[in-house]
């Protein structure tokens, strides 16, 4: 009896080995967590997530000689599942900060940004500082667990301030005049202003770097550090900058 609960045990355990999926360190496939809605860093062209952060990590992915798979979801969910071996790397123009540094570990940064207040295209909402947006009339909307939504809750905690999963479900409303004002990234918000019926009225200053995050302690950082490094330093980086970048 004991033999065969011993190789129920044995065969349960491989199986699992074998059909675990996901993340793996030492595997040949890199688990890449984005959240797509974030142009140009990650969105979907014809139903496929592309954009800038896709192409950095195919071609870190191929420094590294591993094959990149990407996983989309909710932008909150993203520390978790890197968290939990989900997913391998984040990569998602994701702001270091130390709150997030205290849960998982960040490459060095690959962007800077700051953020910027949209509005839609005609409004009569101007503003002559960031701090205006203080004000009980305005409802502004803001991706949960971002440094806008960050932002609007310490600067412009008098508003109406309505959050949201998906930068997508967040400028619907604008459009359909459920909210006046977004919070959000400045390249992106500058995406907005040319694909959809948007305007960016302002810059807030915020000066933030773009990091990759992995698993506290994950022998993968040096290994991400050192392809990040080289990309960056190849012409891929020009061409990469080119093709999202230029106006
Ligand atoms: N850079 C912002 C942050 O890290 C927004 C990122 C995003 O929405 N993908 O909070």
């Amino acid at each position: 009896m004991k033999k065969y609960i011993v190789l129920m045990l044995l065969l349960t355990l491989t199986a699992g080995m074998l059909f675990a999926g996901g993340a793996q360190e030492d595997g040949s496939k890199l688990v890449v967590g984005t959240s797509a809605g974030f142009r140009p860093f990650e969105y979907r062209d014809k139903g496929e997530v592309v954009g800038f952060d896709i192409d950095l990590m195919k071609a870190i992915g191929e420094e590294m000689g591993r094959e990149v798979e990407v996983q989309d979801m909710d932008f909150d969910a993203l520390i978790e599942a890197v968290r939990t071996g989900t997913i391998d790397v984040i990569a998602a123009g994701m702001t270091i900060t130390d709150e997030r540094k205290e849960r998982v570990d960040f490459t060095e940064a690959y962007f800077v940004a700051d953020q910027a207040v949209l509005v839609r295209e005609g409004s009569d909402i101007s503003l002559d500082e960031a701090a205006d947006l203080n004000n009980s009339s305005y409802r502004i909307g803001v991706q949960n667990d971002t440094t806008g939504a960050f932002w609007v809750d310490e600067n412009a905690a008098d508003a109406e301030i309505k959050k949201y999963g998906k930068y997508i479900e967040c400028i619907q409303d604008l459009e359909n005049r459920n909210i006046d004002v977004i919070v959000l990234d400045k390249p992106v918000a500058e995406a907005f202003a040319q694909n959809r019926p948007a305007e960016m009225i302002m810059v807030i200053p915020t000066d933030e770097s773009y990091g990759l995050a992995v698993k506290k302690g994950s022998a993968l950082l040096d290994e991400l550090n050192a392809a990040l490094k080289k990309v960056m330093e190849s012409e891929t980086w020009d061409e990469l900058m080119s093709t999202y970048f230029s106006t």
